[in-house]
């Protein structure tokens, strides 16, 4: 009898509820995305009733599967491949950096609405502020696909102020380089970009401050794999990042490290952009060391 009454004066103080918050990830393939898991121990360790789901969703049910999201109240998502501009035809609007990027890999609903966010170059620029300032700095960035494109971009709004697109196709690193010296500069007056095509045993100049691999050159299974990079002209100054998350000690970080060169591995800037994510999502700051936890369980500690 007095379990009872002390159960309901429980529920008067907080409605019992057994639904859970839902955030995802859609895209094809999506098997092997290790998101879940990183999302997952953040919100066990922050006593927050949500789940991740990973969702595999093709090309041609994009639609559909952001209207069921919409229809099943989800509070966001992750979009990869193949939905990351797609995406855009099926929200509400955008932040700044995506709008500028023309990409989306972070869904948030806002007062109903789906806003599309890039957390990708974000996460990345938290993770060089972590040890550098970004003021001024100058920035080599090998690779113009859609992680170049959303580092470029957030270092550039962050105040650097050279950036050199290093890449094998003249098409795609003009492109990122046109990007960053037309609408990117007129918010970040101070920036200025080049392109250089990617040539053999490319030596990087000396001045440059951050070096970073935005390929997918040393993404696992292609262990032995490396930028075509005169390595040494590596020097001990350069902070060198990279964003390949398996294995995250590629072996472009081991010849950094073994010439002196502090380093910056692809699984800090998959917790970084995650924990972007899930502050959009929760309003909660999550402990990253509790999500680097739980990739390392899965790719190994470098
Ligand atoms: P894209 O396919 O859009 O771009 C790939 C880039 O790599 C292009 O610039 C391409 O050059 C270059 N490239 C690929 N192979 C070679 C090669 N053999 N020689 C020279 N250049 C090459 O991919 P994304 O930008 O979306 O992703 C790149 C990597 O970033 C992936 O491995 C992904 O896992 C990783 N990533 C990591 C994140 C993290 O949080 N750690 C977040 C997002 C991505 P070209 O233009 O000439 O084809």
């Amino acid at each position: 009898m007095l379990m009872g009454y002390k159960n309901m004066s429980d529920h008067m103080s907080k409605p019992l509820s057994f639904r859970q918050e839902l955030v995802g990830a859609m895209g094809d393939p999506i098997d092997e995305n290790p998101t879940q898991p990183m999302i997952e121990a953040a919100f066990r360790h922050h006593g927050l009733n949500w789940r991740y789901l990973t969702l595999l969703v093709g090309r041609d049910d994009l639609a559909a599967a952001v209207a069921g999201a919409r229809a099943m109240n989800f509070r966001g998502f992750n979009c990869t491949i193949p939905h990351k501009v797609a995406v855009i035809d099926h929200l509400d609007g955008l932040g700044q950096s995506a709008a500028l990027m023309g990409a989306v890999n972070c869904v948030v609903t806002r007062d109903g609405l789906l806003i599309g966010e890039n957390t990708d170059g974000k996460g990345f620029v938290e993770t060089v502020k972590r040890r550098r300032e970004i003021d001024n700095c100058r920035a080599a960035i090998f690779g113009a696909g859609g992680a170049a494109r959303a580092i470029a971009v957030e270092l550039a709004l962050a105040g650097a102020k050279q950036i050199i697109i290093v890449n094998r196709s003249t098409e795609r690193g003009q492109t990122v380089t046109d990007l960053i010296n037309s609408t990117v500069r007129e918010l970040a007056p101070n920036v200025a970009a080049l392109f250089v095509p990617l040539s053999e045993n490319f030596e990087i100049p000396q001045h440059v401050d951050l070096v970073i691999n935005a390929t997918s050159i040393g993404l696992y299974p292609d262990l032995d794999a490396i930028p075509s990079i005169d390595l040494d002209s590596l020097t001990p100054n350069m902070l060198v990042a990279d964003v390949i998350p398996n294995p995250p000690n590629t072996r472009f970080l081991q010849a950094a490290k073994k010439r002196g060169c502090e380093v910056i591995d692809g699984l800090e800037m998959l917790v970084a952009q995650g924990a972007l994510g899930i502050h959009y999502w929760t309003g909660t700051t999550p402990e990253t060391a509790i999500m680097r936890q739980a990739l390392e369980k899965i790719f190994g500690q470098p």
